[in-house]
């Protein structure tokens, strides 16, 4: 073997690693696993010409990928990498449901809190603004009832009129 060792590929294949050799850049000697795993799922000769069909600058993305897929065959002979994608966007969707929960109940919390109000407008110089947050207790214990609009304007009503806050 001379001043240079075999690429991965060419030590696996029992093979003289020649200076073109297509499987050069990519399999390294000092990681033979990558190829070999490779080899055994897709076999050396269709790596090379899928290789050989693609633009230099693609070739390293397309060995990554195969060396994805063909670790996800070993691991799941039946789906593969399809195994992984379907696991994950299981998930997502999961995730989306509880998501679409969480929001709903936020947006339960924020209707008890703000009956029949729409989302306030924070204006520091409004003064109702600040009375009906920093009025919590007998506001909320009227919110509870089912007549909540009518229940509501008396409450501001009486608040505003006699100034029920200290
Ligand atoms: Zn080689």
């Amino acid at each position: 073997m001379g001043g240079n060792s075999p690429c991965a590929s060419c030590k696996l294949l029992r093979r003289r690693c020649t200076k073109d050799c297509i499987f050069a850049p990519y399999f390294p000697p000092d990681d033979p696993h990558k190829f070999a795993i490779v080899h055994k799922v897709f076999g050396a000769s269709n790596v090379s010409k899928m290789l050989q069909e693609l633009p230099v600058h693609q070739r390293a993305d397309a060995v990554s990928s195969l060396v994805y897929e063909a670790n996800a065959r070993v691991r799941d002979p039946v789906y593969g990498c399809v195994g992984a994608i379907s696991f994950l966007q299981n998930q997502v969707s999961q995730l989306q449901m509880q998501l679409a929960v969480a929001e709903a109940e936020i947006l339960c919390i924020q209707m008890q809190q703000e009956p029949m109000m729409p989302t306030p407008q924070i204006d520091p110089d409004d003064k109702s603004f600040l009375l009906q947050n920093n009025l919590p207790h007998q506001y909320l214990n009227f919110t509870s009832s089912s007549n909540n609009v009518i229940h509501d304007s008396l409450k501001r009503e009486s608040i505003f009129g006699h100034d029920m806050v200290s």
